[in-house]
């Protein structure tokens, strides 16, 4: 498969840019970062309303757009850029997705236009406690009552959990393991029975929240206990997004680092011009257009329902993650081995770096996926 953008993706690309430089300049992320919601309301009514941005990829029948995941992933790459503080990755890669991939007709005919258009804003809970990410870590049970279902147990680590007026829920029916018994629930935020209370962690950009449920009322979506395939398939399509969203950043950093070089006078001379820096510039390019290719090439089999997602998915997930991780560490070097202060931007993108490498599961965890779905 080749992926190379088209004239209409390359405007796309440039109208979000556009619209990010001015909106998320990195002043308003720092400033959005400290307060609890995380993002800035207003913002969010635009890039829905001007861009239509949450219905990048959802079919025109559910009021989205009905491009592909090549397109959302170029909107991810270009907030990840921006650093954007928003609740667009829970909202649209995670929950759009698990509703679009689990829903019956009826339930995405009801819940999509209201996320396509930005007014509702929905996360998917599926960490626990544990931190595992894989279907076999979900504990929470559903249990059926006479007119439904009742959720209990702990989710942790939700993406704008606090914020968000849709929860998408992965449970268990009771007495079940692996990925026996697995549903996928969806509940209003202002349900009695769930609790929630935000978390404090390392990247303040992207708001993190612990959800308890105290016998909330759920419904479930599509059929009950047998949403394994379709969870997962949402958690492939996340990892291949994500890794388009860390390669947005990862090429910020580069920029901005070669920018500093260039400029920084030392010994008489820029920086840039030991080649010990233009070295590791160099390798950090590198790095970074190999995450790349894997991250667009992820998209691509998003797009399709390639067999290879899966595969492929990791790989991007690891490579991305290492990338992200190493640029911003060698970012840091270069802007002079500053030490952990906020006085330059690199600080924020090192700690969404951080995060972004353990979100939806560590490298480790992927390399382990894509050898047992490559058959290594
Ligand atoms: C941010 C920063 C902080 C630093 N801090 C310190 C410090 O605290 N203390 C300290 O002592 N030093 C410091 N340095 C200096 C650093 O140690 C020198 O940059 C280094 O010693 C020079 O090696 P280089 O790899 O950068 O080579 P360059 O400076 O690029 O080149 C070294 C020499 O080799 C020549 N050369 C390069 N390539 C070729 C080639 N292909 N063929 C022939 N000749 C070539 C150059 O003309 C030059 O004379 C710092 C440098 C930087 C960038």
């Amino acid at each position: 498969m080749r992926w190379s953008p088209s004239e209409e993706q390359d405007e796309l690309r440039r109208t979000v840019r556009r619209f990010l430089e001015e909106t998320s300049p990195t002043t308003e992320v720092r400033r959005l970062m400290e307060t609890p919601e995380g993002y800035e309301p207003g913002v969010w009514k635009r890039l829905s309303q001007e861009l239509g941005l949450p219905g990048v990829h959802v079919p025109e029948q559910y009021g989205g757009q009905g491009l592909g995941f090549a397109e959302l992933a170029i909107v991810l790459e270009e907030m990840g850029r921006a650093l954007l503080c928003a609740p667009y990755f829970a909202s649209v890669a995670l929950a759009t997705n698990a509703i679009l991939n689990a829903g019956t007709e009826s339930q995405k005919a009801a819940l999509l236009p209201a996320l396509a258009s930005g007014e509702s804003i929905a996360t998917l809970a599926l960490t626990e406690p544990s931190g595992r990410w894989d279907l076999g870590g979900i504990e929470l049970q559903a249990q059926r009552v006479a007119d439904g279902f009742t959720l209990f147990g702990e989710k942790s680590f939700v993406p704008d959990g606090l914020t968000a007026d849709r929860i998408v829920v992965a449970a268990r029916r009771p007495k079940t393991d692996g990925r026996e018994g697995i549903g996928l629930f969806h509940l209003r935020g202002d349900t009695a029975g769930l609790e929630r209370r935000p978390l404090t962690t390392l990247d303040p950009t992207r708001k993190l929240a612990r959800l308890g449920f105290r016998g909330a009322r759920a419904e479930p979506l599509g059929e009950v206990g047998n949403a394994a395939a379709a969870l997962e398939k949402t958690l492939d399509q996340a990892a291949a997004l994500l890794a388009n969203e860390m390669a947005g950043g990862a090429q910020r950093l580069l920029e901005m680092t070669v920018e500093y070089a260039k400029t920084r006078v030392q010994f008489g001379r820029p920086i840039g011009s030991f080649q010990a820096i233009k070295h590791k510039c160099a390798d950090m390019l590198m790095s970074l257009e190999l995450a790349r290719s894997s991250a667009y090439y992820a998209a691509g089999c998003a797009d399709e329902s390639a067999k290879e997602l899966p595969a492929v998915a990791s790989l991007a997930k690891a490579q991305g993650s290492d990338a992200y991780l190493e640029i911003a560490a060698e970012a840091i070097q270069i802007h002079g081995g500053l030490g952990f202060t906020w006085e330059q931007d690199v600080h924020l993108y090192f700690k969404r770096a951080k995060a972004s490498e353990v979100f939806l599961g560590d490298p480790t965890y992927h390399r382990e996926l894509f050898a047992q779905r490559t058959g290594l």
